[in-house]
């Protein structure tokens, strides 16, 4: 194991003992694999990727480890085009780029990421931006 992984692991190790997570493989696998390729995966390209590894992993074992991280607040989800599900581990705010071509999801920083005043008296919950459109790669085809 290179030196940077083993450093993220260990930043793992501590975000979840703060989040009181019971450590798993799995949980560290998933999360892991977010916060590294930070490419809005869908939940079955985060399990054919940890399969590789460990081919005995079933993909409830997965989707119950998505439910989990996403209680503790340590993911999102994001709807891409077609309401497809895909998984963010930025949980800082930022905005989404959606490709309609290749379904690619980009992040873009939001200035300042606040709520007009008007919105004061209203409990938010979730709150997204997204942009749809193609990437320029899909435009250069
Ligand atoms: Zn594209
Ligand atoms: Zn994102």
């Amino acid at each position: 194991m290179s030196l940077r992984s083993q450093m993220i692991v260990q930043d793992i190790v501590e975000l979840f003992g703060k989040k009181n997570i019971r450590l798993t493989p799995q949980r560290i696998g998933v999360y892991r694999y977010l916060i590294e390729k930070k490419n809005h995966p869908t939940v079955d390209t985060v399990y054919s990727f940890l399969k590789k590894e460990n081919p005995s992993l079933s993909k409830t074992t997965i989707y119950n480890t998505v439910d989990t991280l996403e209680a503790a607040g340590l993911l999102r989800m994001v709807r891409a085009s077609e309401g497809e599900v895909r998984l963010d581990a930025v949980m800082e705010c930022h905005g989404h780029f959606v490709c309609e071509e290749c379904g690619e999801i980009i992040d873009f920083s939001l200035d300042g990421c606040r709520l007009p005043d008007r919105l004061n008296q209203f409990q938010i919950n979730n709150y997204e931006v997204r942009a749809f459109g193609v990437c320029p790669q899909c435009s250069a085809r």
